[in-house]
């Protein structure tokens, strides 16, 4: 065991052992006797009385005994009314007996009062102190009271980052540059006056790289980085947090210029909630953000401390937090567009050793959505994937791999499926992708497999857009309607009956359609919106809907939907059936090879080609 642990359970002992007096102390009670007034005075003149207790209704004598730690017996009798106290006192006084009266009693209601509520107190600590003995997670902090854990990123250190390591976000870098400069050299500022925002407020989805950004701005400027995340806050005892963040501030002093960065902001500075006291953890927070408020406040901006912070839900924020002289800056951290994601994937791509033919726009275009860590997680899947099969260099067959591990699961080992079902699946997903090559509106098809994954799809056809998209057409949806209903529409063509394999097209397909009716406008029922979505502004809290239409209102919706959703189906049927010698080309090729790229697709789906194979 280490020092700080013995010393941890010293103090554990140490207060098991004060506990333990207590308890026997309290419980050490007198031995009471009611007795006769007569006999009471008969005590005293026999000398055995050492005190006397003088009570508005009783008197309390209290016995000599020969042993100090022995219980004490006591004598209570009632007081007689209209006694003459002077001859009492003075028989007590001349028997040499301590006399008392109500003092003695108020002293002995908050000894009384102590003891029961000390024995609390240790209770707590000794808790406490358990906590950071057994409780293997971050050991030295139930003892460390306050001392900041404020981590410090020198500029030797390795964690060093600079903005080439960050791409993709050119705007906020730019931003940032401000910062760096006045970093560098806070003198010029001061000279002119100038005055830099004390604080920037990092806004953007998770993983987009705003931490490192943050570093990567300490890692420019040269300057130290002290940095604490929110969520550390919201599970320490009150009080904790607001001197954290006095420490941090009082280390940062010391050392400025430098960055305070505080990850996660929003789970310190969410806004006060009015009035809820009940929880300690709302009453911590808002002790640490008032700290935080405070320290951000209580500074010169000329010292050269720029204070960084980051969170992905800006509008929890406390206003406080948002107002001129706090964190009036705020930096959006987008998530890559095309060329941001290539950007990205050429930061990541660049500390692998060995890379062989890889084409970072293929790559970029087929990770819509993703943002900074999903690459760089890519990126990292496929050098495994490239060690798996003891591979050279990494090639984009890795990549392949990698990417449908992300967006599809693991292949699943050891399904067996039997040769009628493996049968449905090839012309179940040759049917989306015919019909995707078919339709004018639809993203290219990259590619199909039948391989099944753990996910639950038992096969997949990949489309791959050209470009982002934020917003889309009537036709492009129509069409994406038509190519959800392909597989289904396959099945019906080529086999009997059709199977639950379609499920999750139908609810996707529904989900669009009931969304193109009542949001977007686009069917018989004209440009409107139908309901209201309700909740969801509450984090976790469950949305739905509002009604805001008639029943027959509603009977239209479902008809109109239902109609979109047939007519989807229809067109995928005929561009099968007119093209059926091309799907079942295509099925039956990939029961052959599992599965088909782009190119392969393109030469089975091409009019005339089935008849020359
Ligand atoms: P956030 O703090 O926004 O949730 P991080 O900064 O923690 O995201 O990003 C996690 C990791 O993802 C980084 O360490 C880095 O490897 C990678 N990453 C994220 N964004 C980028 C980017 N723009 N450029 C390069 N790498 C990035
Ligand atoms: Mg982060
Ligand atoms: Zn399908």
């Amino acid at each position: 065991m280490r020092r700080a642990t013995w010393v941890r359970l010293g103090l554990f002992l140490l207060a098991l052992a004060v506990t333990a007096v207590l308890w026997s102390r309290t419980v050490r009670s007198d031995e009471v006797t009611a007795t006769s007034w007569s006999e009471l005075v008969a005590a005293v003149d026999e000398g055995r009385v050492a005190e006397v207790l003088l009570e508005s209704d009783r008197v309390e004598a209290v016995l000599k005994t020969p042993d100090q730690k022995a219980r004490r017996q006591v004598l209570v009798a009632s007081r007689l009314p209209n006694l003459d106290e002077r001859a009492l006192l003075e028989r007590l006084l001349a028997r040499g007996v301590k006399v008392s009266g109500r003092i003695e009693r108020q002293s002995a209601f908050w000894a009384a009062a102590l003891s029961s509520i000390f024995p609390l107190v240790m209770l707590v600590l000794l808790f406490r102190t358990a906590g950071g003995l057994f409780g293997g997670k971050g050991g030295a902090r139930p003892m460390s009271f306050g001392k900041s854990q404020a981590k410090i990123y020198d500029r030797s250190s390795e964690n060093k980052a600079s903005f080439t390591d960050v791409a993709g976000v050119d705007e906020a870098k730019a931003e940032l540059l401000e910062v760096v400069n006045f970093l560098k050299e806070p003198a010029r500022y001061r000279a002119l006056g100038a005055r830099i925002p004390k604080g920037v407020l990092l806004v953007g989805a998770p993983g987009t790289g705003k931490t490192l950004l943050a570093r990567a701005v300490a890692g420019e400027a040269g300057v130290p980085f002290f940095s604490m995340s929110g969520s550390e806050f919201v599970e320490m005892f009150v009080g904790v947090g607001a001197s954290r963040v006095r420490d941090l501030f009082t280390q940062a002093r010391e050392r400025a210029p430098c960055i305070v960065f505080i990850d996660e902001l929003d789970a310190v500075g969410k806004a006060r909630a009015g009035g809820n006291g009940l929880f300690a953890a709302n009453e911590e927070r808002e002790q640490t953000l008032n700290q935080l408020l405070v320290e951000m406040d209580g500074f010169d901006p000329g010292v050269g401390i720029v204070i960084m912070a980051a969170t992905n839900r800006p509008e929890v924020l406390d206003k406080a937090l948002l107002r001129a002289g706090r964190f009036d800056r705020q930096v959006l951290v987008d998530r890559p567009d095309v060329r941001g994601r290539e950007a990205i994937l050429g930061v990541h791509l660049k500390r692998l050793t060995k890379v062989k033919d890889v084409d970072l726009t293929v790559l970029a275009r087929r990770t819509p959505g993703m943002v900074g860590a999903d690459l760089a997680n890519v990126v990292n899947e496929a050098a495994l994937a490239c060690v798996r099969r003891r591979g050279e260099a990494v090639e984009p067959g890795d990549f392949d791999e990698a990417l449908d591990r992300i967006q599809l699961g693991l292949r699943k080992a050891g399904l067996v499926m039997r040769d009628e079902e493996r049968r449905r699946v090839a012309w179940h997903e040759a049917g989306h992708a015919l019909v995707a090559m078919s339709v004018t509106h639809s993203d290219p098809v990259h590619r199909v497999t039948i391989i099944p994954r753990s996910v639950g799809a038992l096969g997949a056809t990949l489309q791959l857009p050209l470009e982002d998209r934020y917003l889309m057409t009537q036709p492009e949806l129509d069409d994406a309607l038509a190519v959800l209903m392909g597989g289904r529409a396959a099945e019906a063509l080529a086999f009997e009956h059709v199977s639950t394999g379609a499920q999750n097209d139908l609810e996707r397909a529904s989900e669009l359609a009931r969304q193109m009716v009542c949001r977007f406008g686009m069917s018989g029922l004209g440009p409107q919106t139908f309901g209201r979505a309700q909740g969801g502004l509450l984090p976790g809290a469950a949305t739905f809907e509002e009604r805001t239409f008639s029943d027959d209102t509603a009977r239209r919706i479902d008809d109109e939907v239902t109609r979109v959703l047939e007519t989807a189906f229809e067109r995928a049927r005929a561009v099968l059936t007119q093209r059926r010698a091309q799907l079942d080309a295509i099925a039956t090729r990939l029961l052959e090879v599992e599965t088909l790229e782009k190119d392969a697709l393109d030469a089975l789906a091409r009019p005339g080609a089935v008849t020359s194979t």
